[in-house]
């Protein structure tokens, strides 16, 4: 590993950084961008902390009940963090509903039992 200089590609401020020796621009670029403290690379740190934090959420409440909803929701994520998608809503078979929606701080998920009872007279 070596101390060299990388640009956030955000901001293009340089930042020192230690990468290995063969190293190529990109990469060094990118670690800088994952140091630098500049507001869209703080954003975009944020926004993966969040998605993978979803990730998690969406598996633990799909991967074993309903595992078709995992690719759409997991999909959307991205969608939801920056508003292009205000909220999907997946109904499964049995009545389950599982809708994920943009809030005030980030997304939520939720799963919906709707059980209709109907009587035949
Ligand atoms: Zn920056």
């Amino acid at each position: 590993m070596v101390l060299t200089t990388g640009y956030c590609k955000y901001c293009g401020n340089p930042t020192n950084v230690e990468a290995p020796e063969e190293a190529e621009q990109a990469i060094v670029d990118r670690l800088a961008t994952e140091a630098c403290g500049c507001p869209m690379a703080e954003t975009v740190r944020k926004r993966k902390k969040q998605a993978e934090r979803a990730q998690k959420i969406i598996f633990s409440i799909c991967d074993d009940a309903f595992p078709d909803a995992v690719k759409p929701l997991t999909d959307a994520v991205q969608g939801i963090q920056i508003g292009k998608i205000e909220d999907i809503s997946i109904a499964m078979e049995g009545g389950v509903r599982i809708r994920m929606k943009r809030t005030k701080t980030g997304m939520a998920v939720t799963v919906e039992h709707k059980q209709k009872e109907e009587r035949q007279i």
